[in-house]
């Protein structure tokens, strides 16, 4: 696991990690009730701010809590935990519950002012084991709700998939609703066939993936296409390459799907030019 670094920030102040303080009676601990964000930053300089924050917005909105911050405080809420934690390659972590109330109601309370929490972590670079074998992965059944799209805090279902997918000796759950790809339990999926790159469109029962638009920007500066389309469990059988990828993860190569060798079981010939594109694209936007 990677370890929090010593400073965060907690409803307006930056304060030592291990001396923050919320209470039980925050609504996030009691209910989920909150939305959350994972900003991958390089060389100091968060990748595709402005989305993760147009996202937390549609989140908060969907929750029906008032956005906390404006966009200038956002940003300066980033530069502050990457500042003081050293800046380099970073993960942040930024929370956002419907607050603290005097009680436990389902019903909230109106005016409660929202939690913001933020932390941060350093970025361990790509696996190289990971990098040359690819990863495994497991299909199984989606079990979460419907607002798959809301990057909610109540994250119960996938810990359960991720769990389960671990057991199943693989690192990452591929999810399938109605026989159709769904995403990963923390990722969004990619699949080639036949040279050609498809993914699933934009719907309640996915995330709308940060990362899939920069492997979506990686594949475009190729001059390769991608399809939006449903998948069928049948085609991540089918298929030459599997892909999964997020803000922590960058974009990795599935090489065994449910202990079957993916294509001839090692990272493709189109992973490896999207990810050399997709480091590109990191060292254009962010100087890495
Ligand atoms: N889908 C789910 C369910 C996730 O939890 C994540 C990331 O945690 C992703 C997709 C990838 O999203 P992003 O690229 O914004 O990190």
């Amino acid at each position: 696991m990677a370890e929090a670094l010593p400073t965060c920030y907690l409803n307006g102040e930056f304060v030592a990690t291990d001396a923050a303080r919320i209470s039980p009676l925050d609504r996030g601990f009691l209910f989920g009730d909150g939305v959350y964000e994972v900003v991958p930053c390089y060389g100091g300089r968060p990748l595709r701010l402005e989305s993760h924050l147009e996202r937390l917005a549609a989140g908060l909105e969907a929750l029906g809590i008032g956005n906390p911050r404006t966009g200038a405080q956002w940003r300066e809420l980033f530069a502050g935990l990457v500042g003081k934690n050293g800046g380099g390659d970073l993960g942040v972590y930024l929370e956002v519950t419907r607050g603290t109330e005097s009680g436990r109601d389902f019903l909230p309370a109106e005016g409660t002012p929202p939690t913001v929490f933020g932390f941060a972590w350093t970025l361990a670079p790509p696996d190289p084991d990971q990098r040359k074998h690819g990863i495994k992965a497991v299909t199984l059944e989606d079990i979460r709700w419907l607002r798959c799209d809301i990057k909610s805090v109540a994250l119960l279902a996938a810990v359960m998939l991720r769990r389960e997918a671990q057991a199943q000796g693989a690192d990452e759950a591929i999810l399938v609703r109605g026989g159709r790809l769904a995403e990963g339990s923390s990722s969004c999926v990619f699949v080639v066939r036949d040279g050609v790159i498809a993914t699933p469109p934009a719907s309640h029962e996915r995330l709308p993936s940060i990362t899939r638009e920069v492997v979506a920007d990686s594949i475009q500066s190729l001059e390769l296409g991608l399809k939006e389309q449903d998948i069928a469990c049948a085609d991540l059988t089918r298929a030459d390459e599997i892909w999964l990828a997020s803000s922590t993860r960058e974009v990795i190569a599935v090489t065994r799907l449910d202990g079957q060798p993916v294509g001839n079981g090692t990272p493709g010939p189109l992973w490896g030019k999207v990810h050399a594109a997709f480091q590109q694209l990191k060292q254009r936007e962010c100087g890495a």
